[in-house]
């Protein structure tokens, strides 16, 4: 927050505003929350928990219209919907080599 909702001073390091008297205690908590959700988001994205990551920065910008994190998400959406989603193989088939199936459902003679 870099100007008084109010009345639009500059906001110095005061929790009021000097012209005008609002108080922006609430205020620096929601944003102090709408960036606590946005580092969590990002330590989610390191971690490749990127559908956490997403609804960390929803939250974010739920409470507070960042421009980082409206980059970030908009980032995560786009590189979501470019992922290979025409494939319908399980993920483990790419792991793992196909088996035939005499080689696990026989019983032991
Ligand atoms: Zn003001």
């Amino acid at each position: 927050m870099q100007r008084c909702p109010t009345c639009r001073a500059r906001v110095r390091s005061e929790p009021r505003c000097n012209r005008c008297g609002t108080d922006f205690t609430r205020l620096l908590a929601i944003e102090a929350r709408a960036e606590m959700h946005l580092s969590r988001a990002i330590g989610f994205w390191l971690e490749s928990g990127e559908e956490r990551a997403l609804e960390e920065l929803e939250c974010s910008l739920h409470l507070k219209q960042d421009a980082l994190a409206r980059l970030l998400r908009d980032y995560l959406i786009e590189h979501r919907s470019i992922r290979p989603t025409s494939d319908d193989r399980p993920a483990a088939d790419w792991f793992w080599p196909s088996e035939q199936p005499d080689d696990i459902r026989t019983s032991p003679k």
